[in-house]
């Protein structure tokens, strides 16, 4: 039975062939027989604002994975960057399971650890601060009691600030920490890890104490459309045109 993980699909009105084809993937035969599917962060691109959202093309979204879900097909959601104030409404609302970031899985018989990316990426000793700080509770909380507008007008507010940030963050901050990332395996007895959050697409084999690990690194949809399907014989980072088209 195929396990597929996606993540980075940062949907928006902005890229309305990325959300036809996340919809078609939905729709797929391949991906309602999948024994689950991961959507590992970021789904949505700009900033979660709640669950009383109706900005399109957010219901849309949330009526096709609630059909997904609907149709006994197992869909699991971890929070990325865009999304960490958003809470567990999410799960009413569309029949989805949300996991923590950093929660290990059973596939296939072997313990891996899934996350979103960004906690892993502790160069950037600001935007770890940012994290901990609309990770706190109350933080979330306030921002979600706020009526809808005012939480708009603050997202929108912030934006050229956190883009400016951004551009100006050389490569290697806002890439994971190789120490970060073997200190989370150990802490959680791993020897695979498989995440999204830097866009760089990639399988890295490495030593760890000893034992041979692996990095599964999925990829965004901005321009590409990347996701890891794992099997009996294997896991396999691919493109979502490809993976419907061949499966
Ligand atoms: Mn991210």
């Amino acid at each position: 039975m195929d396990t597929l993980f996606l993540s980075d699909i940062h949907l928006t009105r902005e890229r309305p062939e990325k959300l036809r084809l996340f919809i078609e993937f939905l729709h797929s035969p391949a991906a309602r027989r999948a024994a689950a599917v991961y959507l590992l962060g970021d789904l949505f691109d700009y900033f979660w604002l709640g669950n009383d959202d109706h900005t399109p093309p957010v219901p849309q979204i949330l009526k096709e994975i609630t059909d997904f879900t609907r149709s006994g097909s197992k869909l699991f959601f971890m929070r990325g960057n865009r999304e960490l104030v958003m809470d567990r409404g999410f799960e009413a609302l569309t029949g989805c399971i949300m996991l923590d970031d950093m929660t290990v899985i059973d596939l296939d018989g072997r313990k891996v650890l899934l996350a979103h990316g960004d906690v892993l990426c502790t160069r950037d000793v600001k935007y770890q601060w940012y994290r901990r700080f609309m990770e706190l509770g109350f933080i979330r909380k306030l921002f979600l009691s706020l009526p809808y507008v005012l939480r708009t007008v603050l997202v929108n507010g912030l934006r050229p600030m956190m883009r400016r940030s951004a551009d100006r963050k050389p490569p290697e901050i806002i890439d994971v920490d190789q120490a970060a990332v073997e200190d989370a395996m150990r802490g959680n007895a791993v020897w695979e890890i498989i995440h999204g959050h830097t866009h760089r697409p990639a399988v890295h084999r490495f030593n760890l104490d000893g034992h041979a690990a692996s990095r599964y690194v999925l990829g965004d949809w901005y321009q590409e459309d990347s996701v890891l399907l794992c099997n009996g014989e294997g896991k396999r980072l691919m493109s979502i045109r490809e993976f419907l088209a061949t499966s």
